[in-house]
């Protein structure tokens, strides 16, 4: 299956949650799911009673969504995290905050995870110094993310540069405003994984 396109707000609207995937409006009262919380098609006033497989579907779904992650890769993900030691929930989720462009947009660089993806894929970041332009590239402990310097030029850094968006950052990374460079300087420890994300239930429909 391909890369959703359709439109975003759709997505949050099945979810029933926003799954912030647009920016700065997200944030702001013409959010789609502040304006009219109503799930996509059939008029939206019939709510279907959910069965159990697709509860769990859902939750993979929306991680899957919140990410832009396809479901070959998340796939992948999850049989790495139930091949590493510790709770496969957490595994997977801290795959999916180290990839770069979840790094990207943690670090408040692009307005949204899609963004960031795009920037990256556009060649704007260098890891360690190093051009990388693959948005699933998994960045580790004392590993630096920053502009490349053709990026420095162009009009949309000097913009961020100006005023990043409030964003608190985890523990796990830290930000040189002056370098605008960021840092990962551990794993993303349990207590600050996505607590939006039910990880057991997405276990659950993989261990079905
Ligand atoms: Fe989701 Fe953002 Fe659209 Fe709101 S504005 S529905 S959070 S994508």
């Amino acid at each position: 299956m391909g890369r959703y396109t359709g439109p975003s707000c759709r997505l949050c609207r099945r979810a029933g949650e926003k799954l912030f995937l647009k920016g700065d409006r997200c944030f702001s009262p013409r959010c789609a799911i502040e304006r009219r919380h109503i799930p996509p098609g059939g008029g939206g006033q019939r709510r279907r009673r959910v069965s159990d497989y697709g509860v769990h579907l859902r939750e993979k779904q929306k991680a899957r969504q919140m990410y832009g992650v396809m479901e070959s890769q998340f796939r992948k993900y999850m049989t790495d995290a139930f091949n590493t030691p510790g709770i496969s929930g957490n595994n997977l989720l801290r795959t999916l905050e180290r990839r770069l462009d979840n790094v990207v947009y943690l670090l408040g660089f692009a307005d949204s995870r899609k963004q960031a993806r795009q920037m990256v894929q556009h060649g704007h970041f260098n890891v360690n110094g190093r051009k990388t332009d693959i948005p699933s590239f998994l960045v580790k402990a004392g590993q630096s993310v920053s502009w490349t310097e053709t990026s420095r030029k162009r009009e949309f850094f000097a913009d961020r540069t100006d005023g990043l968006p409030k964003r608190t950052l985890p523990s796990w990374l830290t930000l040189d405003l002056t370098q605008m460079e960021g840092q990962v300087i551990s794993m993303p420890p349990d207590n600050e994984l996505p607590e939006t994300i039910n990880s057991r239930l997405i276990v659950e429909f993989y261990s079905r």
